[in-house]
């Protein structure tokens, strides 16, 4: 049953309850809003946008870094009925015009330090206004959000139809798409997932991915505001605010991408802070290998009190974006309590279908065979704004999301995610999964980070991996010595062809591998 209501109505009524505790706190100044401030806020914003002629539909661009401010910004807008956008902090001038332009937003609002880029973006695109929340010469600013003098708003949303946000898919395989979710599909993911952690009024989450991209805005609904809790952002992943920000805060739950889980199993500091507070760190966004979540889960268990579980799960922009994820032992499907393998996503969260698909029959993939994952539920997205041809491609009639990636799921109903299905490099009738060789690739003790892409190989006309690597502090192994470890650990169709050493992976904010770049590179 999914509560027919709109996202912030649903999201902050526990704090409701406990108005005195805090919901947001700024990891690195201090600053806390209470959860009776940040109800009281909310209606604020809401109010001011409606006195600035917002209605009913209208998008607002919010393009600024993790602060208390941007949750407080985000359920305003949804209350006054409006649709955030949110915009990459990485984004050009360029990029941020096309999404201002392709979403239609009539207000944009951001922070001084990325003024410049979003005043070029509105040359090219223009908004009726942009609002500065820390202040400029000639620029409404957060007290005129806050301000008293408008009257409050209810705003008849339904939630089924009425969107509530239009995130950006990463663009990692092609331009970014606008997807189009309703308040429906947003509070039926929270619903989904609440009751697969044991969490509570006591949790404290760490903010670290972005709020602009989808897995990072699920941290300001899911078990910190939605349960009475508290959300500590910070504006970026730093190591050392991360890990120190963890200890003084003693944050109970992290939700990372790989790139930090790569950190935390590798960098020497980690070791410097008390970490015990953490009872689990959940890895999504992107492949994460099995022994860097088992590495990373024992260091951060040794020497402290700490029982933390390193655990994975799966989703897309499309997905609103949880379909899979790893619950809590007490919490798993019914008849089912396991361990699950650190490399596998965990299970399809409750009211979600899924099928595997074998590309080359079109049917339901042979039990334990891999295929393309295909997912139905509440959460599936309304589809894409303005493309009705990538919706079609990749919604069916029948509400199925081909989610373009490869999975295989175990006996108990554990699934894996190998890849992307567009990534897989093909190889004499083989299809290699570039994120299975960056995983063995990292398991070298003098390797620091890896990454992996086809290359065409002119006379044959196949594709060859090619390994871009970063090697360790003070390592100094040779392109020879990885190209043998690597043909001794796999089979003979997947071995390295060729090695370029590189000072850091690209990475998006959101910690994919921009293999795109890597491709452009080579
Ligand atoms: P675009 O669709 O614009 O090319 P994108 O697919 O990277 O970009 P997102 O919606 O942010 O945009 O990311 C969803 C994708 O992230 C999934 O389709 C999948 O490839 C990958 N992903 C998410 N979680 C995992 C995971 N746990 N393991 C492997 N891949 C994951
Ligand atoms: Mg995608």
């Amino acid at each position: 049953e999914i509560p027919n209501v709109s996202v912030p109505e649903f999201v902050l009524a526990a704090g409701k309850e406990r108005p005195d505790a805090p919901a947001l706190i700024d990891g690195l100044k201090g600053d806390v809003i209470t959860h009776g401030q940040l109800a009281a806020y909310v209606d604020r914003v809401a109010a001011n946008l409606h006195a600035r002629g917002l209605g009913k539909g209208d998008v607002v661009a919010v393009f600024c870094p993790n602060t208390p401010w941007f949750p407080v910004v985000f359920h305003g807008i949804a209350a006054a009925g409006c649709v955030m956008s949110p915009i990459n902090s990485l984004y050009t001038p360029d990029e941020i015009a096309f999404q201002l332009k392709d979403s239609g937003a009539k207000i944009l609002i951001t922070i001084g330090l990325f003024l410049d880029r979003a005043t070029a973006a509105a040359e090219k695109s223009p908004v009726d206004e942009i609002i500065v929340l820390d202040g400029a010469e000639g620029h409404a600013n957060l007290f005129d959000l806050l301000g008293a003098d408008a009257p409050s708003v209810t705003v008849d949303i339904d939630p089924a139809n009425d969107l509530v946000t239009l995130p950006y898919s990463s663009g990692t395989t092609g331009l970014p798409k606008g997807v189009m979710l309703t308040h429906r599909n947003l509070v039926a993911n929270v619903a989904q997932c609440l009751p697969l952690l044991k969490t509570g009024a006591d949790e404290k989450i760490i903010a670290v991915l972005p709020f602009f991209h989808i897995y990072g805005l699920t941290v300001l609904m899911n078990q910190g505001l939605a349960l009475g809790g508290a959300v500590v952002t910070l504006p970026r992943f730093d190591l050392e605010d991360f890990l120190r920000t963890i200890q003084d805060q003693k944050i109970t739950r992290a939700f990372v991408a790989p790139p930090i889980l790569l950190a935390l199993a590798k960098h020497p500091i980690v070791d410097n802070y008390d970490l015990s507070s953490l009872t689990s760190i959940l890895s999504g966004a992107a492949p994460l290998d099995e022994q860097l979540a088992l590495s990373a889960q024992s260091r951060l268990r040794k020497g402290a009190d700490s029982g933390v579980v390193v655990g994975q799960g799966y989703g897309m922009t499309e997905l609103s974006p949880v379909s899979h994820t790893s619950p809590d032992l007490d919490a798993q499907p019914p008849g089912v309590s396991i361990e699950i393998p650190k490399g596998s996503v965990g299970f399809a969260i409750p009211n979600t279908e899924c099928r595997l698909i074998d590309p080359s029959t079109g049917e339901d993939a042979a039990p334990g065979e891999r295929g393309e994952l295909w997912v139905r539920g509440p959460q599936v997205m309304k589809g894409y704004l303005n493309n009705e041809e990538a919706t079609r491609a990749t919604l069916d009639s029948d509400g199925w999301l081909h989610t373009g990636d490869v999975a295989v799921v175990d006996e108990n109903g554990c699934y894996t995610v190998v890849d992307r299905v567009k990534e897989l490099i093909k190889y004499k009738g083989y299809q290699v999964a570039p994120a299975e060789l960056e995983a063995v690739l990292i398991n070298h003790p003098e390797i620091a980070d890896a990454a992996v892409i086809g290359v065409p190989d002119k006379e044959s006309g196949e594709e060859l991996p090619k390994a871009f690597v970063v090697r360790a502090p003070g390592s100094e192994i040779t392109e020879d010595a990885i190209m043998a470890y690597m043909a001794e650990k796999v089979a003979p169709h997947k071995k390295i062809r060729f090695v370029e050493f590189i000072e850091q992976v690209p990475k998006s904010a959101a910690g994919k591998i921009l293999r795109k770049d890597l491709k452009a590179r080579a």
